[in-house]
């Protein structure tokens, strides 16, 4: 995913919109005291097996007994209901017996979810959905009286229907998509939120392959290879195919539908978005996908999932984007009309080898899958763009949000570790942008340890021997270790020996710092330098040749500045770079801060004109706390305006942010 840190302070927004996001932290973490570390996880590790050769649970963020089955295939027969906002059907979970009837129910996971009936082997059978508790919801236990032998598979088919208190699903009105002509709506299920959609085993460690059935007004979106031949006509609705022959955890079941239209953007690739983007969309990815698929194809190994599609949600999309196999849900902010930012896109796909085909097994080692992913990413985005440099810079950027990050939480918090306890924990809010850029310190260092030939040939030693499995950190380490005992590599014997792997695991804070190659990052230093000049002229040439992240991190070195620009300055700057006229999101967000901080009255206009343009939280919630510092008839007004334009979750941060909630009117 690429949410870094929204979707968890959303989440909790959403339910407590009284509280601060820090406080949720804290009180997590105090519900976890040191010694209790990691006690499930061990449990699990050393006294859990009963039984010889049965994997044990070590996710304590499910309440299925996965360690006795094993989901092996799942069929989804539903239908979406656009008026009564929901889903409702079948789902049907093969499972496969991992005890020798030992076993005599199967428990799954479910919340916020309403079962009408369950059947075992086509025969109605005994079921409770026992009490909730935080974090993990209402487990559904499921009697299987007789057992089942070791490998034998039984068949579980659930009916049931979504309810408004699911967590997984966004319903937009016709009001929030840009055509204003149909509704929309989209699942994000990572991490536990598949199990607001239907009862399963919630939990990375186990996959499943899937049918999906899908019944809708309009076109639907899965994150399975489309089976268009299949789609039938009933009448006002339609049956929409999928299939996922590469085994998948929960969490990557995605659906989404709406007024969607398609166009081809490589060999391999598809843009899905409404038809009034599709254009512009198009061009912006096309020509992209196939060097991004070329390039990580050439780090790691071919791709496995067949086509790579992205669909890009509507402007009120409040999130980046969400790696779900087949078609990546992005935000649209990547369509800048420049390019710039698609290395979003380089993301999710790299999450197609680190994270979807090889799973953290657990929330507690998810940096196994944001670390990687965004060392890969940085290596395809290097490979395309030119070199060590460009990924020293893209790394720099990242050590400031890690480092950002680690100072909001506090240097010795938990949240800061790269292994971190989820015993009571809700995975949304222990997430933050430190698995992703912590572990990829990790993973950058692993490179730099044994140099980049050698690592080049570990890459996809580990994705091919992790391929369509779940793994933890320990596993990571045994593969590395395993990997380099070889009689080639006994000059690294020393150096090898010299990680500390408890350390990286379970130290708080920020980790070693490297060496950074700043060449990219010092000309951005530099020109924001001769600004703090009252009679510097600036001129387009100053960053003609300078890709848009290096505008960025000089418009925020500006932004840092102790003195604000003048109001004659600020226009300068947005006239000479084009900022004003950027269709860059991030470019204009940027300038837009220094214009306000500048009191540059002109400037507020075009700042509102963007708030009703992006409903992704990242720019919205600074935006409106920016405009409502200077002009807050204006933030006012333009919230009103497009009130009804903005995610529910979104809409609610800016109530609170400007004090209009009734939480805040009341007290
Ligand atoms: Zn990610």
């Amino acid at each position: 995913m690429w949410g870094r840190g929204f979707l968890q302070r959303a989440r909790f927004a959403q339910l407590s919109p009284s509280s601060s996001s820090s406080r949720s932290l804290l009180s997590a973490a105090s519900a976890a005291p040191p010694n209790l570390l990691y006690s499930h996880y061990q449990r699990g590790r050393w006294f859990g097996c009963s039984t010889a050769n049965m994997a044990p649970v070590r996710d304590p963020n499910t309440l299925s007994n996965y360690d006795a089955w094993r989901t092996r295939h799942t069929t989804a027969n539903l239908k979406i209901d656009f008026t009564a906002k929901c889903l409702r059907g079948s789902v049907i979970l093969e499972l496969e017996s991992q005890t020798d009837k030992a076993s005599k129910e199967i428990v799954l996971d479910s919340s916020y979810v309403t079962v009408n009936s369950i059947k075992l082997n086509s025969a109605p059978s005994l079921w409770e959905t026992k009490a909730r508790t935080e974090p993990n919801g209402s487990p559904v236990h499921i009697a299987v009286p007789e057992g089942a032998a070791k490998g034998e598979v039984v068949k579980v088919e659930i009916e049931l229907a979504t309810t408004d208190k699911c967590t997984a699903l966004q319903w937009l009105t016709p009001a929030q998509t840009s055509d204003k002509a149909a509704p929309f709506m989209f699942s994000q299920c990572q991490a536990i939120h598949a199990r607001s959609l239907f009862p399963c085993q919630d939990t990375p460690d186990v996959k499943s392959t899937y049918d999906f059935n899908i019944t809708s007004p309009y076109v639907v979106v899965a994150s399975g290879v489309p089976v268009p031949d299949e789609t039938k006509d009933l009448g006002e609705e339609k049956l929409y195919k999928f299939q996922q022959k590469v085994p998948i955890p929960s969490y990557l079941f995605a659906l989404s539908s709406g007024e969607i239209a398609s166009a081809p953007v490589g060999k391999r690739s598809c843009v899905c978005t409404g038809p009034n983007e599709l254009k512009a969309s198009q061009w912006e990815l096309e020509g992209d996908m196939d060097k991004f698929l070329e390039a990580a194809e050439k780090i790691v190994f071919p791709y496995r999932w067949g086509e790579y599609n992205v669909l890009v949600l509507p402007p009120s999309f409040p999130y980046g984007g969400m790696e779900n196999p087949i078609f990546t849900f992005a935000t649209p902010t990547i369509i800048s009309g420049d390019k710039q930012n698609i290395d979003v896109i380089a993301h999710e796909l790299a999450h197609s080898w680190s994270g979807n085909l090889v799973t953290s097994c657990s929330w507690e080692h998810f940096w196994l899958n944001e670390g990687w992913t965004m060392y890969l990413e940085r290596r395809i985005l290097a490979s395309i763009h030119g070199g060590d440099a460009h990924f020293d810079f893209s790394a720099i950027r990242g050590w400031k949000a890690l480092e950002e990050a680690i100072k909001e939480y506090g240097e010795d918090h938990e949240f800061t570790k790269l292994c971190i306890s989820h015993k009571g924990i809700d995975p949304d809010d222990a997430f933050s942008t430190v698995p992703y850029e912590k572990g990829f310190h990790f993973v950058w260092s692993l490179d730099r340890l044994v140099g980049r030939e050698n690592f080049d040939k570990f890459i996809p030693y580990y994705f091919g021997k992790w391929s369509n499995k779940s793994l933890d950190s320990y596993e990571f380490k045994d593969t590395f270790l395993e990997f380099f005992s070889a009689p080639e590599y006994s000059d690294l014997k020393d150096k090898i020996a010299s990680i500390d792997w408890e350390g990286r695991f379970h130290s708080t804070g920020l980790p070693p710092k490297p060496e950074f190659d700043t060449s990219l990052a010092d000309v951005c230093y530099e020109l924001a330098e001769k600004w703090k000049s009252k009679d510097f002229t600036p001129s387009p040439s100053d960053v003609a040749s300078w890709t848009g992240n290096q505008v960025l991190v000089f418009l925020n070195a500006v932004q840092d500045f102790e003195e604000p620009l003048t109001v004659e300055q600020s226009q300068a700057l947005g006239k000479a770079y084009g900022l004003s006229e950027s269709k860059n999101a991030e470019l204009k967000a940027a300038y837009y801060h220094i214009a306000m901080r500048s009191k540059d009255a002109s400037a507020y206009q075009g700042v509102a004109d963007l708030l009703g343009e992006v409903g992704r939280m990242k720019f919205v919630r600074p935006l409106f706390r920016g405009l409502n510092k200077v002009d807050r008839e204006l933030a006012l007004k333009t919230f009103e305006k497009n009130r009804e334009f903005y995610h529910p979750i979104c809409r609610q941060m800016v109530e609170k942010d400007l004090g209009v909630s009734e939480a805040a009117n009341s007290s």
